[in-house]
């Protein structure tokens, strides 16, 4: 029986079946609708529920889509309840949300978790070879990938999962290819050699943005480089170069010092003896070299180092490379070949020691750069990668932005997305990988030229030859998740038999994100938006504008979850929560409730778990409403009262004459809707969050409740006595109060849905008893404002507000008196106007309901100015009367004792005052001091006895 719910709130009982209702039933899916409005961000939102369109208006985000090997983490939780929230409110709106979820093939990620798994099978990735090693990962994706889409389900994210995509699908594969051949056709993309970060054990470049810099403890070697006289013999005199990485210097192309350093005019045009090598190399004057670092001279090492390699193209010196992929000293490096770096440093610097060439040591603080996914030290090195000539792409993006077809929130992302445009370098898209989408560019070996293709080719473009091989390389993960915009929504075939989605649903609405990525992938996404959407005619056949080639309308870059003491969470500190685990203890409402509470642009959260225990009662609390509200129309039926499910699901109004904490309630209920709504039009999940709670908890349960209490009278006796038409008026009352309490709880699980989704749907099942009008709370519609209900109740908010003032005085008063919670005591009031005396004795059982008290007596202002502690508020005056009760033996125990301390007390001030000698010499002061306590003390003395006598006499 839905209406029978257990007794307590258990969010386990309930949680994992909703979970999997959502997903069996397809609720979330988004079929492409047949006719649509053009999706609105968020801000623009409020214009179109003033109606100006017939039909649904599209919203659509994309799922920033994870890592196919990861797991859910506390970061994913809070983008994904914020997302959720959104998506939940925008369909309750009527909106035709679809929320597109996948996972990323992740290129180095993958491959290095399989790698890592045949390797302890004793298998290298190379043994196996590039086919079977590729097999070997579909095979693992299949299995184990996409846990965290799992975790998504379990949570409830009210995804299209109809829609799922993986970034290495067959369609979204096709559309990586088009990309990269339309961009070589417009002359985009080239293929160089030019310094990268080299990860060696990943061995592949990897982008600027997945190296991370750590300062670590290192050195500053000094080497004495010997210059060359005229002959080309030894001078005698030496170059002192410093470097922090000697062993490059097998490498080395030239010593470079500042055209005008007075130090060094005596070596303009002379040569230098490059050390360990045997050969020649010559200094060079550059004004780029730094006069103050190190010894103002330095060593060129174009091959290793980006700035060198610049230098040396300025001087068409040529490059060196003397590493190989594995991070290994190659042939170049002669007799250091075959060693690792590190080995090949620490041989340098003993054979430049043993040949007096090292003139010093220095600790040094590297900022040294590592792989972000392996952690290994990067190694800035030359190799020959693709490349896209990224300027035409970043000047649309840009446009895009400055013309506001793209806004951030919060705003200040826009000043950071535009530097780092300013800034932008040619993008390195190829990656040594095997995991990921093959570069379709062939190699022929015949006329060395290369030929990039749609369909794989047979033979070179260029001479015919047969004798052309794939490219090894794949692309940039990036690539294609950059691309997803516009993939997942049928390009580049966008026929008109096909195009009806991405009419529909492109440009998408909004995209949630964290500020991680917004280089490697937001502005991607709109680089590649911009350029290939362009392309794609609007739905009237006309062409389609840069504001409606963007993938998106608005982005909201989300805050960061950190731990309670505001540390950002990490594996090494310790303080990583698992949302998984706390999910589990306080169910998946009371987290995301948490999340939503804190959540605001541009403010971090500190997660705490004594919020999540709060929201974890709230839940409770509106669990134990529900029971309340059930029980209640469960006995209503008995007399045959029922609330009509037809009646619900709208927003509940009050009749005229409906009593006024009926009209309060409604009115309430449309002012918090209306602050929620407005809320999540500005992200404001905060705000919203507490509006809610504030409203469920305080008006709803504290207030609204134990006021209705009074009006659930079910006839009791009058039912056996009367006629079946005198019973239904009698209960007209209870009849009316209970539409009012179902239909504003029901309205109120509503506004809840969005963040509490679970709890809501079992109770809101509940209400309908099992057989609500749509399949789940999600469908039905959001709460909204009609003002006019909330003016009708305005002439009738400050009394209303009176009433709440004055019974939580009452309630303050009894603390104060300490009255037991039991006692029923009576309140005297009075009240300097007329008509809020008026008011407070129509509402007087409100008053005594609540405040527990037995009987209001209306008093003359004087009667509470002459008691003690007595409350004073704007318009009124009480007090409750209440005498502690005595205890007689205790109490004459204790007059007893005072009356002997007093009659001691007289005795010896008696005594003083009779001594002549004393009187004689004691100053004035002291003796009329003596005479006002002895006084005093038998004033005291007579109280105490006359009191002794009453609790006696009353005995
Ligand atoms: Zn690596
Ligand atoms: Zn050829």
């Amino acid at each position: 029986m839905p209406h029978d719910l257990p007794k307590a709130y258990d969010p386990a009982a309930i949680e994992d079946h909703w979970a999997e209702y959502w997903v069996r039933e397809k609720l979330f899916a988004q079929p492409t609708p047949n006719s649509f409005t053009r999706s609105i961000p968020g801000r623009e939102a409020a214009a179109r529920l003033d109606g100006q369109s017939d039909g649904q208006s599209a919203f659509t985000i994309l799922l920033p889509p994870p890592n196919v090997t990861g797991n859910l983490h506390m970061g994913h939780m809070f983008e994904h309840t914020e997302s959720d929230i959104l998506m939940r409110w925008r369909r309750m709106c009527g909106d035709a949300v679809l929320w597109v979820p996948g996972t990323d093939h992740a290129g180095i990620a993958t491959q290095m978790l399989v790698e890592r798994q045949i390797v302890s099978e004793g298998v290298t990735r190379q043994q196996m070879g590039r086919e079977a090693f590729v097999a070997r990962v579909w095979k693992w994706r299949q299995h184990y990938g996409g846990v965290i889409l799992d975790q998504m389900k379990r949570l409830g994210a009210s995804v299209d999962w109809q829609r799922e995509y993986f970034t290495m699908d067959e369609n979204l594969s096709v559309a990586v290819r088009e990309a990269f051949v339309r961009l070589h056709e417009q002359n985009l993309i080239y293929r160089g050699a030019y310094i990268v970060n080299w990860c060696p054990r990943c061995q592949t470049a990897i982008s600027d943005l997945e190296v991370f810099h750590e300062e670590q403890k290192g050195h500053l070697w000094e080497i004495r480089y010997p210059v060359l006289d005229a002959k080309g013999k030894d001078s005698g005199k030496f170059l002192s170069v410093a470097t922090t990485r000697p062993e490059t210097m097998l490498g080395d192309v030239a010593v470079a010092i500042h055209p005008e350093d007075e130090r060094y005019l005596h070596l303009h045009g002379k040569k230098l003896h490059l050390p360990l090598m045997n050969h020649e190399i010559p200094i060079i004057l550059d004004e780029w070299v730094s006069r103050d670092f190190g010894t103002g001279a330095v060593k060129v090492t174009p091959a290793h180092d980006p700035d060198d390699f610049a230098l040396a193209e300025r001087h068409h010196l040529p490059s060196i490379n003397i590493m190989d992929d594995t991070g290994h000293i190659n042939a170049e490096g002669g007799p250091y070949a075959g060693l690792d770096r590190y080995a090949a440093r620490k041989r340098v610097i003993a054979d430049l020691e043993e040949q007096g060439l090292l003139a010093g040591i220095k600790d040094h603080v590297n900022n040294i750069g590592h792989c972000d996914r392996c952690k290994t030290v990067v190694e800035p090195r030359l190799s020959t990668q693709w490349f896209i000539k990224i300027q035409p792409l970043a000047d649309k993006a840009k446009a895009a932005v400055r013309e506001k077809h793209i806004r951030f929130t919060p705003e200040m992302y826009e000043k950071t997305y535009f530097e780092w445009m300013e800034n932008i370098h040619d993008w390195c898209i190829s990656r040594q990988l095997w995991w990921g989408h093959r570069i379709p560019a062939w190699h022929c070996s015949e006329c060395r030229k290369i030929t990039v293709a749609r369909v794989d080719p047979t033979a070179c473009a260029h001479c015919g030859s047969k004798k052309i091989t794939q490219e090894t390389d794949v692309l940039d993960t990036w690539f294609s998740s950059g691309l997803l915009p516009v993939s997942v929504f049928g390009w580049p075939n966008i026929t008109s038999e096909t195009r009806a989605d991405f009419d529909a649903f492109y440009p998408t609405s909004l995209l949630v994100t964290g500020f991680d990525i917004l280089f490697f992938w937001v502005a991607r996404m709109i680089m590649f938006g911009c350029w290939f959407a362009g392309d794609v005619p609007m739905p009237d056949g006309s062409k389609r504008t840069l504001a409606d080639s963007v993938p998106f309308r608005e982005v909201y870059i989300h805050a960061l979850v950190r731990d309670a003491n505001r540390e950002k969470m990490s594996k090494t500190k310790g303080n990583v929560l698992d949302p998984i685990e706390i999910v589990k203890t306080y169910g998946t409402d009371a987290v995301r409730f948490t999340l939503a509470s804190m959540a605001s642009p541009g403010t971090d959260i500190a997660f705490n778990i004594a919020r999540t225990e709060g929201y974890r009662a709230f839940a409770n609390k509106i669990w134990n409403a529900a029971r309340f509200l059930f029980m209640n129309v469960d006995r209503a039926a008995e007399v045959g009262i029922t609330v009509d499910p037809a009646s619900l699901g709208a927003m509940p109004v009050a009749e005229k004459d409906a009593p006024l904490e009926a009209r309060w309630i409604v009115a309430e209920l449309h002012s918090t809707a209306a602050k929620v709504n407005q809320s999540l039009e500005n992200y404001r999940y905060d705000d919203a969050a507490n509006t809610i709670y504030q409203f469920f908890w305080g008006s709803f349960c504290d207030w609204y409740i134990e006021i209705v209490k009074l009006r659930l009278d079910f006839g009791g006796n009058r039912v056996v006595n009367g006629t079946e038409t005198e019973i239904l008026s009698d209960l007209k009352g209870t009849r009316a109060a209970l539409a009012t309490l179902v239909g504003v709880f029901e309205a109120a699980l509503r506004l809840l849905s969005p963040f509490m989704p679970f709890l809501t749907e079992e109770l809101w099942h509940a209400v309908y008893n099992g057989h609500p009008p749509v399949k789940s709370i999600a469908l039905s519609s959001f709460p909204q404002e009609d003002p006019d209900v909330t003016n009708s109740f305005a002439p009738f908010g400050l009394n209303w507000y009176h009433l709440q003032l004055l019974i939580t005085d009452v309630r303050a008063q009894r603390k104060d008196r300490s009255v037991p919670e039991k006692e029923i005591v009576p309140l005297l009031l009075s009240s300097p106007s007329v008509g809020k005396a008026r008011f407070f004795d129509e509402k007087s059982d409100i008053i005594c309901s609540l405040g527990r008290i037995s009987e209001i007596q209306f008093v003359p202002p004087e009667v509470l100015t002459n008691r003690p502690g007595a409350r004073s508020g704007a318009v009124w005056d009480i007090d409750v009367v209440y005498e502690k009760p005595i205890d007689v033996p205790a109490e004459r125990d204790r007059l007893s004792k005072d009356i002997a301390k007093h009659e001691k007390n007289l005795i010896s001030a008696e005594r003083q005052l009779g001594n002549e000698g004393f009187l004689a010499k004691a100053p004035a002061n002291v003796v009329e001091g003596l005479r006002k306590q002895e006084a005093e003390t038998r004033l005291l003395l007579e109280k105490a006895r006359a009191a002794l006598k009453n609790l006696t006499g009353e005995k």
